[in-house]
């Protein structure tokens, strides 16, 4: 049998995909089937260092192209994802595991980022005050800040990475990229596509690599903001590291996302909801719901939750019908299953394991199948730690308040659902509940881009979102300018040359 060569993920930079020289590096692993499907190399310094002397050389034009010629680079680009939609979300399940719906539903929650920052035009605007003295007026012009960076998690391959470059980019900056090393092909296809749509060469690169890269990014002074999206330990480090080197930085991380379920909440409609959430994706999501709360008489819902839970099918994610798929490596698997096995030590009721699941075909996959605790308590580490897989904590709660209380105890801040058919309850606990994303009847209230992603507290380092709005405002350094302009009158006698315009 004759072996196909495993090939290496480019390098983008200056405009062309290069190979590494590095020999440091890893695979890239199909999380269902073990199968070696590239090999990534780890930028070498030197390599990172061409990136981002790339990238600030293109923004002294970049940045003066006018505002409409970007603006149409991301109407082509958004045209070019949809058109290659399908390919896109088969490359990522082969990569990520997750089911191709769900992978569609990553290409197409970035796509709508893509879709925003072709509005740029009426994105960008500044703000103008008229005759604030005298003869004097101000306005503000929002300033792209140059090279900007981006680090991003392994969980959505697409959505992330078009979270942070478009954004960037159409705001007038230059972008060095640095995907998950654990699934960075589609995140290059989708760097393809930009430049098929018209990205000039420079103004996005892509290095590959791990922590030494993420330093290097942190650490250089060409680069003037840096946006990143994974975990709170990695998010953490990066905030510190990148504001010391005098960066402007914004950081998303872990979560520990709530959904509290009232007596009155529509039973069926809730249970699919929860399940969806909390089992959805393997529970790889940092907005995936990871303890329910049952408040008062809900608590009777148990029986009803572990029978959804086991009625899900999981498999490869692009095998027709499957909900769960695997988690993204064997490290992960050992990991989710030790946490498992400490939530049984630290005597939590197991109600359903997903340990040592057998998938006909897919034999040597990472799954773990859905996995349900009750009598989960705060001390416990199932409870402290974000567990991203598909483990559901249960909890129980006698009233609104005693769960509003409980998660606002808890540190993160970056989902939160509430079931009910209640208006009054639901107001109470918006106005109450310190999260920054908040669903009602919603499981998984992630904004669309005309807002922005809104985690809070210890989910979130920095003050501006990702996306939207906020987005603009990360990537841009607002400038006012005030101007006094005599009038002729005054010009006149202020000695000044008149002009041959008449001002009346
Ligand atoms: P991760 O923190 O391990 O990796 C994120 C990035 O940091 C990767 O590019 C990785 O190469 C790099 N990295 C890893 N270790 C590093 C180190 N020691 N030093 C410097 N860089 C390092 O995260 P992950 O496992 O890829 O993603 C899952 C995490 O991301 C979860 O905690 C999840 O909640 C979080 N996440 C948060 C959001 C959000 O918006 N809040 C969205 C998606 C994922």
């Amino acid at each position: 049998m004759t072996q196909t060569a495993i090939k290496d993920v480019p390098l983008l930079i200056d405009g062309q995909f290069v190979t590494s020289t590095s020999r440091e590096g890893r695979e890239v692993i199909n999380p269902a089937t073990q199968e070696v499907l590239a090999r990534v190399p780890f930028a070498t310094p030197e390599e990172v260092q061409r990136a981002v002397a790339s990238a600030k050389a293109a923004f002294a034009t970049w940045r003066k192209t006018p505002i409409g010629a970007r603006a149409r680079i991301f109407l082509r680009y958004q045209q070019l994802i949809r058109e290659h939609m399908s390919e896109l979300a088969a490359l990522l399940t082969a990569e990520q595991g997750k089911t191709l719906a769900d992978a569609e539903g990553d290409v197409f929650r970035g796509l709508e980022v893509v879709e925003h920052a072709a509005a740029i035009g009426n994105l960008q605007l500044g703000e103008l005050a008229n005759n604030v003295a005298s003869g004097v007026d101000t306005y503000t012009l929002l300033q792209p800040l140059g090279v900007c960076a981006g680090i991003t998690p392994f969980n959505f391959p697409a959505m992330i990475p078009l979270w942070m470059f478009p954004m960037a980019i159409a705001c007038g900056n230059t972008f060095v990229l640095k995907p998950s090393e654990q699934d960075p092909l589609v995140t290059m296809r989708l760097a393809e596509l930009a430049l098929e749509a018209g990205v000039p060469p420079g103004v996005l690169n892509v290095v590959h690599g791990g922590p030494a890269v993420v330093d290097a990014l942190c650490d250089h002074p060409d680069i003037k903001a840096l946006s990143f999206v994974g975990s709170t330990r990695v998010g953490t480090h990066v905030y510190r590291r990148a504001s010391e080197a005098g960066k402007r930085v914004q950081c998303m991380m872990g979560a520990k996302n709530h959904a509290v379920v009232m007596p009155d909440a529509p039973r069926e409609q809730t249970l699919a909801n929860l399940v969806g959430a909390a089992f959805g994706a393997a529970g790889q999501r940092c907005m995936a719901v990871s303890v329910v709360v049952l408040v008062g008489e809900a608590n009777s819902w148990v029986p009803d939750l572990v029978a959804k839970a086991r009625s899900l099918k999981v498999g490869a994610g692009h095998e027709h019908g499957t909900d769960v798929g695997p988690l993204i490596s064997c490290q992960a698997l050992d990991r989710v299953s030790g946490l498992i096995e400490r939530g049984l030590s630290e005597g939590a009721t197991l109600e359903l394991d997903g340990r040592n699941i057998q998938v006909e075909r897919y034999e040597k996959g990472n799954f773990v199948g859905p996995t349900l605790f009750s009598g989960v308590t705060t001390d416990m580490t199932l409870y402290r730690e974000e567990l991203f897989g598909p483990v559901l904590c249960v909890m129980h709660a006698a009233t609104l308040d005693e769960a509003i209380a409980l998660i606002n105890a808890n540190p993160n801040g970056n989902g939160v659902a509430l079931f009910t058919r209640s208006g009054a309850a639901a107001r109470r606990f918006q106005e109450d509940i310190d999260v920054g994303q908040v669903g009602i009847n919603v499981p998984i209230p992630v904004p669309v881009p005309l807002f922005s992603f809104s985690g809070s507290r210890a989910s979130k380092l920095g003050d501006l979102g990702p996306y939207g709005k906020q987005a603009v405002l990360f990537y841009t350094q607002t400038k006012t300018i005030t101007t006094r302009w005599p009038d002729e009158q005054d010009v006149g006698s202020a000695g000044v040359v008149n002009t041959t315009i008449t001002l009346k």
